[in-house]
C-alpha cells in the first residue's frame, strides 16, 4: 500500500481539468462591482402564468412524491404531441419519451449509457460546458470540430475538418442546434452532411434542442430536427427541455425522445441518477406545451425583440457583431475595442463598463479559435438591456 504524506486532491483524475465554471466566476464579479449581469443565461421575468398556476395547483393537491420513472403520463402525452404539433414527428408516449432533470441529465445520461470508456464523441466547439464533463465522466473522448465565424458573420465549420473528425473508435455524435453560445442554426445542407457520416460510420446522435423555440425570422433557416431527415430518427436521441422555452430555467424538467432501445439504454443510466425530479412541476409543464400559437410566437418576437435591442448598444459600443440566428446569446470580437484574450477581457469588463459577459474561448479545445470572442446573453427586460447598452458605449477598453 502507498502512504500518502502530503494532501492529495481527492478528485478522480478524469474530472481534473473542469474547475469552477467560468459563469460562477463571472457571477460572483457581477456581484461585487454591481454590473449588470448578461452573463449567465436566465431569464428575468417568469415563463406564463397558466404554467405557474398549474405548478402551484399541483404542489397544493399533493402531487408530491415519486412520479413514475419515466415521468407522469399525462406530461410524456404533452411532449410527444408537441413533437407531432411543431416537427411532425412520432413517439410513442410509453418507451419512446424520457422525463429527465432538466437536459443536462439527458445528455449525461446519454453519454454514459452509449459511450464506453476510450470512445470518441465528435461535437462541435464552442460547446456547452455540460459536455465536455459528461463526456469526461463516461471516460470518453472528445472529438471537436470548430465553428468560426464567416464573412457573413455566421459561423460555420469545414465539411472536411467534420470528415476527420470520425473514425472507427467514434461512438456518438452530439449536436446542438440552435447553438449555445454562438447563436448558429444549422441549416439543411449542414445537417445532411452530419446525417450522412452518422449513418456511415453508423452511429447514434444526441440532439440538443433547448432552443427549438427560439430561431428568429432572419436566420439563414428553420429550426430542423436532425431526426426529420432520412433514415436519422432511428438513431437520433432528441433532446428538449422546459427551461428555455417556457422561462422556467430553476426547474429542470428535461426530456428525451427517440427510438424505444436508445431510450430504454438512457433509462437504466438516468434511474440512478435522479430516478426521479419535479413531481408538481411536470404536470405544469405539460400545460405549457399545450399553450397555443400565439404564446410561442410572442415568445420567440420578444426574444427577436430583445436581440435587437442589444445588438444595436454593442454595434455601437465597437465590438464586430456576429449573427446570432437563435438561442438567448450574441457573441461578438473583441478585436475592434482593443481586447486582445476575453478572459482578460472580461475580467476587466465589469470595471471598465459596468457589465459582465462571458469569454467563449473556455468551451473550446482549441483556445486560439475563441481568443476574442466574447459571448452577451440578451435573455433580459428591456430596461436592462438598454441600460446594458448605454454603459459600454461610454466605457473605455484597456488595450
Ligand atoms: C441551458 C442549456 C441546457 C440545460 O438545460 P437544463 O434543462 O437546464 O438542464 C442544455 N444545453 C444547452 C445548449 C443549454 O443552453
Amino acid at each position: 500500500m502507498t502512504q500518502t504524506a502530503t494532501v492529495m486532491d481527492p478528485l478522480v483524475t478524469r474530472m481534473r481539468e473542469f474547475g469552477t465554471t467560468i459563469f460562477a466566476e463571472m457571477s460572483a464579479l457581477a456581484v461585487r462591482t454591481g454590473a449588470v449581469n448578461l452573463g449567465q443565461g436566465f431569464p428575468d421575468t417568469d415563463g406564463p402564468p397558466e404554467m405557474l398556476e398549474a405548478a402551484a395547483a399541483a404542489l397544493r393537491a399533493g402531487r408530491n412524491q415519486y412520479p413514475p420513472g419515466p415521468g407522469i403520463p399525462e406530461l410524456r402525452a404533452a411532449i410527444a404531441a408537441h413533437q407531432r404539433r411543431f416537427w411532425a414527428l412520432d413517439y410513442d408516449p410509453d418507451g419512446e419519451v424520457l422525463v429527465t432533470a432538466g437536459a443536462t441529465e439527458a445528455i449525461a445520461a446519454a453519454v454514459l449509457a452509449l459511450c464506453e470508456p476510450g470512445a470518441e464523441v465528435v461535437c462541435f466547439e464552442p460547446y456547452y460546458d455540460s459536455y465536455a464533463a459528461g463526456i469526461a465522466l463516461a471516460g470518453g473522448v472528445r472529438r471537436p470540430v470548430t465553428l468560426r465565424p464567416g464573412p457573413d458573420g455566421r459561423y460555420g465549420f469545414d465539411p472536411d475538418e467534420l470528415r476527420a473528425a470520425f473514425g472507427p473508435r467514434t461512438r456518438l455524435v452530439l449536436l446542438n442546434s440552435p447553438h449555445n453560445p454562438t447563436g448558429k442554426v444549422f441549416d439543411r445542407d449542414e445537417l445532411t452532411l452530419i446525417a450522412s457520416l452518422c449513418q456511415e460510420y453508423d452511429v447514434p446522435v444526441v440532439t440538443d434542442e433547448v432552443y427549438e423555440h427560439l430561431v428568429f425570422t432572419d436566420a439563414a433557416a428553420p429550426h430542423i430536427p436532425l431526426a426529420t431527415l432520412p433514415g436519422m430518427r432511428d438513431r437520433t436521441l432528441r433532446v428538449s427541455s422546459a427551461g428555455k422555452t417556457f422561462s422556467c430555467t430553476g426547474w429542470k424538467v428535461g426530456w428525451v425522445s427517440g427510438p424505444a432501445p436508445l431510450v430504454s439504454a438512457v433509462t437504466r443510466v438516468k434511474q440512478f441518477l435522479t430516478y426521479v425530479n419535479g413531481a408538481p412541476l411536470q404536470p405544469a409543464v405539460a400545460v405549457a406545451l399545450g399553450l397555443g400559437d400565439d404564446y410561442y410566437a410572442a415568445f420567440t418576437a420578444d426574444l427577436q425583440a430583445k436581440r435587437d435591442l442589444l445588438a444595436a448598444g454593442l454595434t455601437d459600443a465597437g465590438f464586430t457583431v456576429q449573427r446570432s440566428e437563435g438561442t438567448y446569446f450574441i457573441t461578438v470580437d473583441i478585436a475592434p475595442v482593443g481586447g486582445h484574450d476575453g478572459i482578460d477581457f472580461c475580467r476587466a469588463l465589469p470595471t471598465a463598463a459596468g457589465v459582465v459577459a462571458v469569454p467563449t474561448q473556455v468551451f473550446y479545445d482549441h483556445v486560439e479559435a475563441g481568443r476574442r470572442l466574447v459571448r452577451f446573453a440578451f435573455c433580459k427586460r428591456p430596461e436592462i438591456l438598454r441600460e446594458a447598452a448605454t454603459r459600454l458605449r461610454h466605457a473605455t477598453f484597456a488595450s
